[in-house]
């Protein structure tokens, strides 16, 4: 393609809305422009990847047994009132206007209803069926360009087997093709979650990748692979060892002290000989939370934990139940349910509030004073600490879900009424999974990870051409006969090139656009080495830079590919 006659506009400066790196350079490269908050128009650029990327999707997809639908983005709402999930998706949901329909934001309900059509019979079964195609969710904050887009397009997979076993190995071919079509695009990812293996689990695993940009926070290790959303991760982190001897319990005033850290100025101690007390609300009723020193209560855990909603106390509701304000509470007399953290495991000699406004306890043993206690894992674990598999340290990072393979069970099945009759002819429900990748945020996490501070640095697989090839002065008869000669050659070779043939850019300028633009070989055609019969030849990834005599250019490209 000649960049003269193409619609590729590249911006010299970073655009003032845009902070993410793959974002700036989507913009910069002329590769997406938005149409209106989380909405973009991919440009020519921008889908020739998003169609590279669809293809390798396409192809592991078919890998596995997959069949290609295409499925209508404009729903029936009453489909989606059947699963209820017109109450689930809220917000998210488009509606259109006149309410008879929504905007689908997945489509579950419209292949789970092809199914109640023609899966009738346990013959009919397995089936793996997908798709490529548009996707609508109301955003509360698009941002960060097309990662979080109230339109963007999924591969969204759906498979259907008479059993839960027979839904493990559809669930396993989507892992492996996920991770086919990663490491094809050559991300570097992770799996968060684990494999549930068991019969009627509902195992699921997301597929992410590092990045600032991402809004799910996880603790990774690098040694041996673990990864845990930071909601229910846990990490080896020493609890206070229990002491010899145990001091008996003594008050002591303490005015206006009301944090860990002013407690521990203050009686001259180190945070690990203190309890922090916080008060949850669950179910209508108090209770008290026991952290150790300054860690933090993760209010995650503590909601399995107490498998019901939670939220703190009100400054009110606490005085009203312990008789003091947040920084005086603690545990002796408390007469609520107190659950401790792990930590925490029968400790001695704390402090902790007296349930008395500026005053303090000291000598707590937990085992000894406080007699009904549970403990649990309630804290946030950090980077730094020991991984829960090998002990080598986490690290705790941003991150972006680029896709999620699930385990539905038959709840999609049973709503919408997709029955089938097994060998005996009793019906059963359908059991169902669903697979969804992102394709706008394959691209996206691939821009993250594959640029430097001149562009992007794409590969050969998912690269919009294969070659940049610039003529530099094109007001000159030799420049211009030598690299129309080249494009020809080399497109009949089978390649993809993308030619500067502006006669007005400067060469200074042309330089700067491939580098931003990022194919992966670069061919310059200069007047002075044409003298030798030369043009050089640039890999945009190392920085290499070979000078190749004409004839000889489309050996060294085949020997660099
Ligand atoms: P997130 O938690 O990031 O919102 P999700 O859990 O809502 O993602 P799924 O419903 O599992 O995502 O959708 C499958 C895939 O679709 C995701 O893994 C992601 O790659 C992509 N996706 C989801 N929402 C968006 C969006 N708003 N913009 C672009 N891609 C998205
Ligand atoms: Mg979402």
């Amino acid at each position: 393609m000649k960049i003269s006659k193409s619609f590729i506009p590249t911006l010299k400066e970073v655009p003032a809305d845009a902070v993410v790196q793959s974002h700036i350079l989507m913009l910069r490269a002329g590769m997406i422009r938005m149409v209106s908050a989380g909405i973009y128009s991919l440009l020519p650029l921008g889908y020739r990847v998003v169609r590279k990327i669809s293809e390798i999707v396409r192809e592991e997809m078919n890998n596995i047994g997959g069949q290609e639908f295409h499925l209508p983005a404009l729903n029936p709402k009453e489909i989606w009132e059947q699963t209820d999930r017109v109450n689930a998706f809220g917000d998210i949901l488009f509606h259109v206007k006149n309410r008879e329909y929504v905007l689908a934001p997945t489509h579950e309900e419209i292949m789970t209803y092809h199914a109640r059509n023609v899966v009738k019979s346990y013959k009919d079964m397995p089936q793996i069926w997908y798709q490529i195609q548009t996707k609508f969710r109301n955003e509360p904050r698009p941002r960060s360009g097309v990662i979080r887009g109230r339109q963007f397009l999924m591969k969204d997979a759906y498979t259907f087997d008479v059993s839960y076993e027979a839904l493990d190995k559809a669930y396993m071919l989507h892992d492996k093709a996920y991770r086919a079509i990663f490491d094809r695009c050559k991300l570097k990812y992770f799996v968060v979650g684990a494999f549930s293996g068991a019969m009627g689990g509902t195992g699921s695993e997301e597929f992410m990748v590092k990045s600032d940009a991402g809004e799910d926070t996880v603790a990774h290790c690098d040694s041996c692979g673990y990864a845990a959303n930071l909601e229910v991760a846990t990490s080896i982190v020493n609890g206070k060892a229990r002491d010899k001897k145990s001091d008996a319990l003594k008050e002591i005033h303490t005015p206006d002290v009301k944090s860990i850290d002013e407690l521990c100025e203050f009686l001259k101690i180190d945070e690990t000989q203190c309890a922090k007390s916080r008060i949850y609300i669950s179910d209508g009723q108090p209770v008290l939370v026991l952290m150790l020193g300054n860690d933090d209560v993760n209010e995650s855990k503590l909601e399995k934990e107490l498998a019901a909603a939670v939220r703190p106390g009100h400054p009110e509701e606490l005085a009203e139940i312990t008789g003091a304000d947040a920084g005086s509470i603690g545990p002796i007399k408390f007469k609520h349910r107190i659950i401790a953290d792990n930590r925490l495991k029968d400790a001695n000699n704390l402090y902790s509030g007296a349930n008395k406004n500026d005053y303090h306890i000291g000598g707590i043993d937990l085992p000894r004073d406080v007699k009904k206690i549970e403990y649990a894992d309630l804290r946030t674990a950090q980077s730094g600490e020991g991984c829960p598999n090998c002990d080598s340290k986490l690290e705790v990072f941003s991150a972006i879900e680029l896709g999620h393979i699930f385990k539905l069970g038959t709840k999609y099945a049973e709503s919408l009424g997709a029955f089938y009759l097994d060998e005996k002819g009793e019906e059963h429900p359908i059991v169902m999974g669903s697979y969804g990748i992102g394709i706008e945020r394959i691209l996206a996490c691939f821009l993250e990870q594959n640029h430097d501070e001149f562009g992007i640095i794409w590969n050969k697989v998912i690269a919009p051409f294969d070659i940049q090839l610039l003529g530099l002065n094109m007001k000159k008869k030799e420049v211009v006969e030598a690299s129309e000669k080249l494009y020809k050659e080399l497109t009949t070779a089978g390649y993809e090139v993308l030619f500067d043939d502006r006669v007005d850019a400067q060469a200074g300028f042309k330089f700067k656009d491939a580098d931003l633009l990022g194919m992966p070989l670069q061919i310059i055609v200069g007047d002075k080495k044409l003298k030798d019969n030369k043009v050089e030849l640039k890999n945009r990834k190392t920085g290499e830079r070979y000078d190749v005599k004409l004839g000889d250019i489309v050996n060294k490209i085949e020997e660099i590919y």
